[in-house]
């Protein structure tokens, strides 16, 4: 018997393991890859986060992630605006944060199981019930902390609704501002470029399926992404590391229920924010740092009030990300054609206007 079992080893897990294992709870988590691996995203994490990581001694100062200050914008057509980041961020790749992560989840006693994919979570009476690897244990509470989307949810309603988005990401070697990010537009689309750790870039974007009809992803980018002039230099110019991209499909940015059958959901799990904002991983690391933190306000001895739990946690999220999710879900309708594409370049010309919508779909530092 756990005290809590985290499904799934991303960020909003491995923080939530690292604060309530340090607090002395017992703590299993379920990650069904092992580490270090890589995964789509954009891996600009914002400065939100920074106080709380070294607080915690969970930046990874030794890794030397980029420092991130400026902003870029494109069109299809090629127009661009620039802005400073007043809070800005640092670049560091998924593989080597997650892994560091993972080591202090490992050195703060938490029991990893890697290599365990989760197929069944059960609510009995007064415990849960989780099937891994057609074995099976039991726990008082359970973290979603499972990603974008799984299996496990099909009983959630956002799974009755199709996603058309995929995501594509590359590591690549190429000559460009280190401390800027760039966001560029394509036809239902777009693609950011920022540097993480060891000189290198990463090169990620989010399409419509529509581009893919047909087409194989090479033949999607040189047809479609490559209409904007900056993509194709950035391709014409670029080593890239990996062979292949890694790619996900069915992103979807639809409500979801913050708790479903006593299962506290965590980071993407609960919500999803539209990448473009660049807030999904501070986001996935502040709502750990709320939940653990709720369980260890409310835990006595291994005693707690799940009722009254689960109507804080509520309360507690909503208040953090209710008004971010929304704004990010309209900023993704800016985005798309030559026209509103146009218009977003033109809205983050008017600077004022560009730091509101950073501001907006950011959070303070914590
Ligand atoms: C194209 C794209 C670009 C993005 N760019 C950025 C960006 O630049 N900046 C930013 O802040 N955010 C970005 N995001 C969002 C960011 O990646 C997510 O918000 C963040 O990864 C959420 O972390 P998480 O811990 O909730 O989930 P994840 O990081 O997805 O972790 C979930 C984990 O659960 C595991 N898992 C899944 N199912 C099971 C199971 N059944 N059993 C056991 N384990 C399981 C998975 O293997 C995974 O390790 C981007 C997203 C996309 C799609």
């Amino acid at each position: 018997m756990y005290d809590v079992i985290i499904v799934g080893g991303g960020l909003a897990g491995l923080i939530n393991a690292i604060l309530l294992s340090r607090a002395g709870l017992q703590i299993a988590l379920f990650e069904k890859k092992s580490y270090p691996f890589h995964r789509v995203c954009g891996e600009y994490i914002s400065n939100e986060v920074k106080p709380f990581l070294v607080r915690n001694g969970l930046f990874p100062t030794d890794i030397n992630p980029t420092e991130i200050t400026k902003f870029k914008l494109t069109s299809i057509k090629g127009k661009q605006a620039n802005l400073s980041l007043k809070m800005g961020g640092f670049g560091i790749s998924r593989f080597a944060f997650d892994h560091f992560l993972f080591q202090q989840a490992q050195a703060a006693g938490v029991t990893i199981l890697q290599n365990h994919k989760v197929t069944a979570i059960e609510f009995e009476t007064d415990g849960f019930q989780i099937i891994a690897n057609r074995q099976s244990y039991q726990s008082k509470l359970v973290i979603g902390a499972y990603g974008k989307r799984s299996a496990l949810d099909k009983r959630r309603k956002f799974m009755t609704k199709k996603s058309p988005y995929l995501g594509v990401k590359y590591h690549i070697k190429i000559d460009l501002p280190t401390e800027e990010i760039a966001l560029h537009n394509f036809q239902d689309g777009y693609c950011g470029i920022s540097q993480v750790e060891n000189s290198t870039f990463n090169l990620c974007y989010l399409s419509h399926r529509n581009n893919l009809k047909n087409k194989s992803i090479d033949e999607m980018e040189t047809t479609v992404l490559h209409k904007n002039q900056f993509l194709k230099n950035i391709w014409n110019n670029a080593d890239f590391v990996f062979e292949k991209p890694e790619v996900i499909n069915e992103i979807s940015f639809e409500k979801k229920e913050l708790i479903y059958d006593h299962i506290l959901m965590c980071g993407d799990t609960a919500g999803m924010i539209t990448p473009l904002c660049g807030n999904g991983m501070a986001m996935a690391i502040r709502s750990a740092k709320l939940l653990s933190e709720m369980i260890i306000q409310k835990w006595d001895k291994g005693r707690f009030n799940r009722k009254n739990l689960e109507h804080s946690y509520r309360i507690i999220w909503d208040q953090n990300f209710a008004s971010r999710l929304w704004t990010g879900r309209q900023i993704q309708k800016l985005f798309g054609s030559e026209w509103s594409s146009n218009a977003a370049v033109h809205l983050v010309k008017q600077k004022w206007l560009g730091s509101l919508i950073v501001r907006q779909t950011h959070g303070t530092e914590f």
